[in-house]
């Protein structure tokens, strides 16, 4: 529904768009993440059609968006960082304006009606928008991308500045645009592409740094190979008990004490379950569990190696690899940055993939 190829804006000298190629199939939710600068706006300002590209192809619905910008636009509903609200009217009143500007030519009421059960604002319909909350608002800033009823909807920093009830609200709301619409999306926020999309797409210094579906991260982040494990025993001893065990990757004293137990935090390999291994280990030694739980990863971690890799991978013109190597037991966050360096090197793959193939294309 949504494809970019090698997309290239320079301003002036500076590229903030570099060779970006991504594709959204019909009824996915992407989200573009990323940090402040990364490009995702310039991104999403080309695929709107507000600006042009100085190279590559965006296409909405298999229309090109620099050759046919009115037909790639009426397949789009955009609602941008700051809803183009105007604060005097009604929710009533600006619906139908835009209605008009839209030149819907879908039955008025019929369609006005469906927005507002929608995004839930029938019972604000008939009130001045400068009178509404700053969630009410927003709900309105998605009506008016919903009119016309547009197979694609564009969504920029959808959640900045609501409260965490309305962030929730509006999350689900977006879900639930994703059975009927395609939807994009950018955010800084990586629980929110989590909560909401079926792709991620990380970009920094306008390159896509991982592009994943975000069941694969979700996965490997739910099954959790990190504990904080109670244990009755001598701290020194029990520490090093577990930084010898095979399949244990890190292992740190937390300050937490209660009598004689302390509470350890342990990771372990991907794949192993250690949960068993350590409560015989233990058990032999005499060392009883007081309480075990299973810890999640740091979304942010995860993305902070994504990013920090692709930097890496930029500043070095020979492939030395200038990652510290792991040392067993001694390095926190390991987890995290296996992961973020996978989700890189499978973009990078997809990367040179992506390139062989045009350049076959170009040969025929
Ligand atoms: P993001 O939306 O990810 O925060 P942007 O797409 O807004 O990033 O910006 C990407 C880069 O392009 C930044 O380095 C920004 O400073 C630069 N940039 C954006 N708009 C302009 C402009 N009109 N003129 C010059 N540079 C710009």
């Amino acid at each position: 529904m949504i494809k970019i190829e090698h997309l290239v804006k320079n301003y002036g000298a500076h590229c903030a768009v570099d060779d970006v190629s991504f594709e959204v199939k019909s009824g996915e939710i992407v989200g573009l993440l990323g940090p402040n600068g990364a490009g995702k706006s310039t991104t999403m300002n080309i695929l709107t059609g507000y600006l042009s590209s100085t190279s590559g192809k965006a296409e909405i619905d298999g229309i090109d968006i620099l050759r046919n910008p009115l037909g790639a636009k009426r397949l789009i509903g955009y609602l941008p960082e700051q809803p183009p609200l105007y604060l005097d009217m009604t929710v009533k009143e600006y619906l139908n304006f835009n209605f008009d500007l839209k030149r819907c030519k879908l039955d008025r009421q019929q369609h006005l009606d469906e927005v507002c059960e929608t995004v839930k604002i029938k019972d604000v319909y008939n009130k001045v928008i400068r009178t509404l909350s700053k969630g009410y608002r927003q709900r309105v800033g998605i009506a008016q991308a919903l009119i016309g009823k547009p197979k694609v909807i564009i969504f920029d920093e959808p959640t900045v500045g609501l409260d965490p009830k309305q962030i929730i609200e509006i999350r689900n709301l977006i879900r639930g645009l994703g059975k009927e619409h395609t939807v994009i999306l950018s955010t800084h926020i990586l629980q929110e592409v989590q909560a909401v999309c079926d792709r991620i797409v990380i970009i920094n210094k306008g390159k896509i740094v991982a592009n994943e579906k975000t069941e694969n991260i979700s996965n490997v982040v739910a099954n959790s190979r990190r504990f904080n494990i109670k244990i009755s025993g001598p701290q020194k001893d029990v520490l090093s008990a577990l930084r010898n065990l095979q399949g244990i990757t890190y292992a740190e004293v937390l300050a937490e004490r209660d009598g004689d137990a302390y509470t350890y935090m342990v990771e372990s390999e991907f794949g192993v379950d250690i949960r068993k291994k350590l409560f015989f280990m233990l058990a032999e030694r005499g060392w009883p569990i007081l309480g075990m739980e299973a810890l999640g990863m740091s979304l942010e971690d995860i993305f902070i190696t994504v990013v920090d890799k692709s930097e890496e991978s930029k500043s070095l013109s020979d492939a030395q690899p200038r990652t510290k190597r792991r040392v067993r037991g001694q390095e926190r966050g390991a987890l995290e940055r296996e992961l973020g360096e996978s989700l890189f090197e499978n973009a990078q793959r997809q990367r040179e993939t992506d390139a062989l193939h045009t350049e076959a294309q170009d040969d025929e």
